[in-house]
């Protein structure tokens, strides 16, 4: 029996089999976890039913998180399948392009500031607050992902960086108020991966070389990895867990100065 067995999750940032999402959705899947999942547009749609569908599951229901009214209607479409839910998985990023090319102080704007912070780290506490009528009493679970540029400082990373030190501390603030709701909050600081949004990232291919070069595994991780935390984070193996920024990042994160010798 696997240790989600008996627990629903809703699974928000798949677009493609290469999302983290979707090595989360397959990780919990595999551990039991009856999933529903949401799409951020119509371009995106029949790719999330498809992969939806190999984890038996119909319920994939359009939400921008952009738009409050979206957010309501979700909640509104899964009260249809479910009379409530366990887990909670924001897997979701987003900064305008030219907010990613150049150096941050010459290419950060009112607007790039703006969109990045609200589509990468208000929209957890969005989501958070539209699903908890639906998770209150259950001791439910809420995940994010994160990047270590929300300390560190990475080239080309910029506005982001910003937007993930926010969303970081977001998981902090939503854990402490949800604690006593019975609901934990967490957070994963996943090493660079091959997605759609990180494409976005100037110098992507320069990073996943580096971290191959230099992290103590000497090797990049995979979303299965990030998926296999994923669950046993939200599970009730982790029940004593809340507020936690977790790495799954080969231990890059542990490094100071690296190939000097
Ligand atoms: P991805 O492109 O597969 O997923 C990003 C998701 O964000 C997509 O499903 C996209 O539809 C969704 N999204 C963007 N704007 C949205 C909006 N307005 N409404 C609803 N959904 C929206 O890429 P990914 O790398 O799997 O990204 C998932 C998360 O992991 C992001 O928060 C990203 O910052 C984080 N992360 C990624 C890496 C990496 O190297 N890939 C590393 C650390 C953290």
């Amino acid at each position: 029996m696997g240790f989600l067995e008996g627990k629903r999750a809703l699974i928000v940032g798949v677009a493609s089999p290469r999302s983290i999402a979707w090595g989360i959705a397959e990780a919990m899947h595999e551990q039991g976890a009856e999933l529903g999942f949401t799409y951020q547009n119509d371009k995106l749609k029949s790719r999330v039913e498809k992969i939806a569908a190999i984890t038996g599951s119909n319920i994939v229901i359009p939400c921008d998180v952009a738009s409050d009214q979206e957010i309501d209607d979700t909640f509104t479409e899964l009260a249809k399948h479910w009379d409530g839910f366990d887990i909670l998985v924001h897997s979701v990023g987003f900064a305008p392009r030219d907010q990613l090319d150049g150096e941050y102080i010459d290419v950060v704007n009112r607007e790039g500031f703006a969109i990045a912070h609200d589509i990468s780290a208000y929209s957890f506490a969005a989501l958070a607050k539209a699903a908890l009528p639906m998770m209150e009493g259950r001791d439910g679970s809420m995940l994010t992902l994160t990047y270590l540029g929300s300390d560190r400082v990475l080239n080309g990373y910029n506005v982001m960086g910003l937007a993930k030190a926010s969303l970081e501390a977001n998981v902090r603030y939503m854990a402490a108020n949800l604690g006593p709701r019975g609901i934990r909050v967490n957070g994963i600081s996943a090493g660079p991966i091959k997605t759609l949004a990180a494409a976005g990232i100037a110098d992507l291919r320069k990073m996943l070389h580096h971290v191959e070069e230099t992290a103590p595994l000497r090797r990049t991780i995979t979303p299965r990895e990030v998926g296999n935390v994923a669950a046993f984070l939200c599970s009730d193996l982790a029940s004593g867990v809340t507020g936690e920024i977790t790495f799954v990042d080969s231990g890059y994160n542990i490094l100071g100065m690296t190939g000097l010798s």
